[in-house]
This record gives structure tokens, C-alpha cells and sequence, in this order.
């Protein structure tokens, strides 16, 4: 979580505005060390998640793509028509991909946002909405799984949504269809199941919910934040993976993040509704403002035309072919990496993860291994309740030889685990991850707001007053 910040000795820090400017190759310079030191954190394929595409070119081709456009405002339509073709293609790719030809008697629309998190507010917001203006909802609640991503809470959060969590099963990890059911009443706007989910990389049973939701008359969304632009490219490659697109009865909006393994620009995602009523309904505009008349069709005001541009550009770039290569190398980079985790008696794969996989012990605390793993110059993302370690393999780990190398570092880890373990030290980054284990005490309040503070303060002229 807090961070070794390097450049505190290396660069000039700026505590105000430059008196005069500097030149620009000097400045480019600077960009360029920073970035090149950092990429290498990454390039070498063993880092979870982050770093969706890793290849340079590819990145090189969306700065292009996004430099073309990166003043524009795509608010402003009739400077930038390009930008309607950009916006209405990616939903409409989106929905092909989703199987928007599936839905009959209304009409599948989309909106572009910001990212995962803008994906879901903008479907808590819709889903709010519409259930007032249709169904007199005030005091409406989302019913989600315990293991759909924090962006819910966020959402429930800020539009006032009370949020109920369903207890998941322990081995599958897949949410209880029971609770659910007896917990949607009569301000329940939406169910949420997960396509697959950020932790376990498991696939909620998205049929079922449909049918709960739509016996209920709820909104039944999937989150496919992460999954979105993978999973089926693996569902048409064979491997096992449940529908969970609109060809579910019942599944009323999905989220698919662009900026992951849609290998966009960072800042940009898809949110597609089988309805084009659902997303109408959070519109917001003002038609008797001194300034004009203004409108938006979403939270956000100006938006960049350059990331419309740049993920356009990725999609028509890589086209089906492009995706679904990219695809199988990641589920079969995947494979390699759960048979070696599966390989040993002493760690435990979580559920039947997918492209993404996590695991743990029923031995010694797998923060051993991470231990391990981390001198060997891997990243993994730590999870709690239980301690488990989470691989989320993107194309770095595709490059010739990774998945074996994480083959023969886990060996050597494993031995080292039960080492530490019979020897009763604690293993080191347990103590990061599951630090402020056991909820929101005040202590765990505290370090969180000195981490935040950490990313932000540094270089403030004035004197801190507090955390
Ligand atoms: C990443 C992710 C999100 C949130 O997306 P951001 O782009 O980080 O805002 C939501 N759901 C899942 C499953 C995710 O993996």
C-alpha cells in the first residue's frame, strides 16, 4: 500500500508554480527516466493484473490515436463529428460483442465512461432513476455479492443506495441464490452478479439471478468490468465459461472496462442496457440556464475526444481476430500457472477461476509464499478472509517462458513456506495485507488516511495541520 518514493533526491521538487518554464526536451527527458525505469517493473511479465496489453507498439499506436484528438472536447458535437462515430461504434461494438441481437421488444443502448467505477455509478444512478420515475422507488437498495468490486459501495454510497451483501459459498465462492431471493423487496432496483469477479476470478451463476430477477421485476446487472472483453473470446475458444451476456433473460445492463482487456488508453469503459429507457433515465440537463442550454448524457462534463479516439482505434485494430489471439495466449499462459499452483498438496486453488486465479493454504499463511515470490521479482495482489494471493495473467505473462518461471519459483516458495511456518515466523507481507484485518477499526481508519495522504501531501509548500 505506501510506496518508496525515489525522486524526492534525484529531481527539483516544485512546492509552487515555475517562476519561469523549461524547455521541453528537458522535461521529456525527465517523463522518459521516470517511465522507462518504472516499465521495467512490469515488462518482465511478472506483475498480476495493471499492465493489460504491455506491448509498446500497441501503445505507441493508441498515443497516436489519442494524440490526434486529446484537446477535443467530445461534449462539443458540432466542432468534432468524429466523435459520434467513435462513441456510437464502441457501444455498438460493445453490443455486438454482448449479444445485443438477442434483445427483443426494446432497444439496447450504451453509454462510454470514465472507467469500472464510472461504469457502475452511471448503473446504480440509471437503476435508481428509472425505478423512481417507474415504479415510485424512495428508498431504493442493489443487492450484491459479497465479492462484487468496492465500485458498488461507492455507488451505493454516493447516490444514497442502501447496499445489501450476499453471503457467498466458501468453496465455489459463488453468491447464495437463496439470500438473494429473500432479500429483494419492494425498493430492490437491481441485482449485480460478476463476470467474473476481481478477487477469485469466478463467474456468479448469472442464469439463475436472471431468472430470480426477472420473476421479481428487478434489474439484474453484470459486472464484466474485467471479464468483459475476454471471456468471450474464451467462451468461443471453448473453455468453460457460463453465458452471461444479453442472451440471459433477465440481464438488464453490463459493464466491460475498455482500459483493460479492451487494451484501451487508462480511462475508459463500456456500460451497455438491454433498455434504452434504463439509461435515458440519468440523463441530467438544464434548459433554462443563463450560460445556454446544457446537457450531458452522463456524470461527466467535458470528456476527452483523444481516449474516445484512442479506443475506437483499439478495437478496429485488433478486431475479433486480435482479441481472441490475445485470448487464448493469456487462458493458456493461465493453464500452465493453475496446474503448477494445483500441483501442490499444501496450497489450495479458490472456486473454478478462470483467465484470473487466486489461491491459498490450508498449511501455513500463503503471505509465505508471496514472500518468496516477491524476492523472485513477482507482484501478486493480496486478499484477505482467507489470506490468499491473486494472479490476474494479462499479456506480459505470455511472453516465452514466464508461466514456467512461475512454475519453478512456486516450487522453491512452497519449500520455503513450510520452512517459515514450522520455524513460527510470521511471514512478512501478511502483516501489509492483513494488517488491517478485522474491518474498520480506528487504527485501520488512520493508516488509510496517512497512505492516501501519502500519495497526494508529499509536497506541500505549507506545513501539514493533520492527517
Ligand atoms: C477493475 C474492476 C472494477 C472497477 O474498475 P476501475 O476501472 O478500477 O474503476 C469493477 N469491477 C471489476 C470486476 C473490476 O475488475
Amino acid at each position: 500500500m505506501s510506496h518508496d518514493y525515489p525522486y524526492a533526491e534525484k529531481f527539483d521538487v516544485n512546492r509552487t508554480l515555475p517562476e519561469k518554464g523549461r524547455p521541453r526536451a528537458e522535461i521529456l527527458a525527465e517523463l522518459r527516466e521516470m517511465a522507462t525505469s518504472e516499465d521495467a517493473s512490469w515488462e518482465s511479465g511478472k506483475c498480476s493484473g495493471t499492465m493489460y496489453c504491455g506491448d509498446h507498439e500497441h501503445y505507441a499506436f493508441m498515443n497516436e490515436a489519442f494524440g490526434l484528438y486529446a484537446h477535443v472536447n467530445a461534449l462539443q458535437r458540432d466542432i468534432c463529428p468524429s466523435q459520434t462515430r467513435f462513441e456510437g461504434e464502441i457501444i455498438a461494438m460493445a453490443l455486438d460483442l454482448f449479444h445485443g441481437e438477442a434483445i427483443q421488444g426494446t432497444t439496447p443502448a450504451g453509454l462510454v465512461t470514465s472507467g469500472g467505477t464510472g461504469s457502475i455509478c452511471h448503473a446504480v444512478l440509471a437503476y435508481r432513476e428509472h425505478a423512481a420515475q417507474t415504479r415510485g422507488v424512495t428508498r431504493p437498495n442493489v443487492i450484491k455479492p459479497e465479492t462484487a468490486h468496492p465500485a458498488f459501495d461507492k455507488a451505493c454510497h454516493l447516490f444514497g443506495v442502501e447496499l445489501r451483501k450476499a453471503p457467498i459459498d466458501k468453496k465455489t465462492t459463488k453468491v447464495d441464490l437463496d439470500w438473494v431471493r429473500d432479500h429483494i423487496d419492494d425498493q430492490t432496483v437491481a441485482v449485480i452478479g460478476s463476470a467474473c469477479n476481481y478477487g477469485y476470478g469466478t463467474i456468479d451463476p448469472i442464469a439463475e439471478l436472471g431468472e430470480i430477477a426477472g420473476e421479481r421485476g428487478v434489474g439484474l446487472h453484470v459486472d464484466g468490468c474485467l471479464g468483459g472483453f475476454i471471456l468471450p473470446f474464451g467462451q468461443e475458444l471453448g473453455y468453460e465459461i457460463p453465458l452471461f451476456d444479453f442472451r440471459v433473460p433477465g440481464v438488464t445492463s453490463i459493464s466491460a472496462d475498455t482500459h483493460k482487456y479492451g487494451y484501451s488508453l487508462k480511462g475508459t469503459s463500456t456500460l451497455l442496457f438491454r433498455d434504452k429507457a434504463l439509461r435515458n433515465s440519468q440523463y441530467f440537463f438544464l434548459t433554462d440556464w443563463s450560460g445556454g442550454k446544457y446537457c450531458s448524457p452522463g456524470m461527466e462534463g467535458s470528456r476527452s475526444g483523444g481516449l474516445l479516439a484512442a479506443t475506437w482505434a483499439s478495437l478496429v485494430s485488433l478486431g475479433r481476430e486480435g482479441y481472441s489471439g490475445y485470448a487464448k495466449e493469456i487462458f493458456d499462459a493461465s493453464a500452465v500457472m493453475q496446474v503448477a499452483v494445483r500441483s501442490h498438496r499444501e496450497l489450495e486453488m479458490v472456486g473454478e477461476p478462470t483467465f484470473l486465479f487466486s489461491f491459498t493454504s490450508n498449511e501455513f499463511d500463503v503471505y509465505h509464499v508471496n514472500d518468496f515470490m516477491r524476492l523472485r521479482g513477482w507482484r501478486f495482489n493480496g486478499q484477505q478472509y482467507p489470506n490468499a494471493l491473486h494472479m490476474a495473467v494479462t499479456r506480459p505473462q505470455t511472453q516465452p517462458g514466464v508461466a514456467e518461471s512461475f512454475a519453478a519459483d512456486l516450487d522453491e516458495a512452497v519449500t520455503w513456506a513450510k520452512a517459515q511456518h514450522s520455524a513460527g515466523v510470521p511471514a512478512k507481507s501478511s502483516a501489509i495485507y492483513g494488517g488491517v484485518a478485522g474491518g474498520m477499526t480506528d487504527e485501520a481508519d488512520e493508516f488509510i488516511r496517512l497512505v492516501m495522504g501519502d500519495m497526494m501531501d508529499r509536497h506541500q509548500s505549507l506545513p501539514p495541520v493533520s492527517a
